[in-house]
């Protein structure tokens, strides 16, 4: 039997970090939305009593240590199924990239397992097992547009945001979202204003949502990889309504209504640029 599902990219309209907790983990607030650039994980069971992973892209690991795979292990070992599985991830999220691929991965792992073994787990429920995998599994498996308090495993849904185009490009650099944690210091750091832009999602407010970004990451990432910060200046230079960085980067993404907008950041972009996507914001679950 096969199951094939589609497992979006995320960005961040806000991140902030609160403080960091006796655990280790960091607070965090973050304002997070599904966006038209995706993976498509392809389930289909096995005969034998294993966990096979294989992926179109390079730089994904393909035994344990892929968060696909320790989703079906987590599912296979709680409900105590012998059932083999082989996921093939069609790879079209850049890796390390503060996009949220492989959290996705793993959320639509958990989704598809759901229904190919008719275990009839509410999103909830899969959402609290996703949180065992990562931070930002749960907001995975909601997808749409939420609010993600804790260190990210508490998810408050909110409305779509006003539908645009956004420009991503990452830069040809792989970003650990660990070191820049690690690295942070929020010391004078400017925070996002995250009750603003709830508000000025709800009001469907899309210049208010433009002006009010912010990515207290950017403090650490922008500092350390000065061609991320030279990214958001040409952003805003070809005409970007707003510019943020996404998650712990290296990714940044601007903001316009108009398709004819988005084409011009995009081709100025693809001057120096690898990787640059052109796509529409999702905004509801799908
Ligand atoms: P986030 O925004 O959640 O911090 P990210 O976009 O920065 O995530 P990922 O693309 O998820 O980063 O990859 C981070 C690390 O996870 C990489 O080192 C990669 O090898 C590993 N990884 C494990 N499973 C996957 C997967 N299915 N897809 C991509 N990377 C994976």
């Amino acid at each position: 039997m096969k199951h094939s599902i589609k497992a979006p990219a995320k960005i961040n309209l806000t991140l902030d970090v609160l403080h960091k907790r006796e655990d280790g983990y960091h607070e965090v607030e973050m304002i997070m939305t599904t966006i038209d650039l995706a993976d498509r994980i392809e389930l289909t069971t096995l005969k034998e009593d294993l966990i096979s992973i294989e992926s179109s892209g390079g730089f994904v690991p393909s035994d344990s240590r892929n968060l696909a795979y320790q989703a079906a292990d987590l599912l296979r070992n709680k409900f105590g199924r012998k059932d083999g599985i082989h996921i093939f991830i069609d790879k079209q999220i850049p890796v390390s990239a503060g996009l949220a691929g492989g959290s996705s991965d793993a959320a639509a792992t958990l989704k598809g397992l759901n229904q190919l073994w008719h275990l009839n787990l509410t999103t909830k429920e899969l959402a609290d097992i996703g949180a065992e995998i990562g931070s930002d599994v749960s907001f995975c498996v909601y997808g749409g547009t939420a609010l993600a308090k804790g260190r990210g495993e508490i998810i408050r849904q909110i409305p779509a945001p006003p539908p645009c185009w956004i420009v991503l490009a990452k830069p040809t650099l792989g970003v650990s979202t660990a070191d820049v944690y690690r690295q942070l210091n929020l010391d004078g750091v400017a925070h996002p204003q995250t009750e603003i832009m709830i508000n000025a999602i709800e009001q469907k407010d899309y210049n208010l949502i433009s002006n009010t970004l912010g990515n207290v990451l950017e403090s650490v990432t922008l500092q350390q990889y000065p061609e991320v910060n030279h990214i958001k200046e040409q952003m805003d230079r070809l005409g970007a309504d707003g510019v943020l960085m996404s998650g712990s980067g290296p990714t940044v993404f601007g903001l316009t209504l108009h398709e004819s907008r988005a084409q011009r950041i995009y081709n100025g972009l693809r001057g120096f640029c690898n990787e640059v996507y052109m796509v529409r914001m999702l905004g509801e679950p799908e």
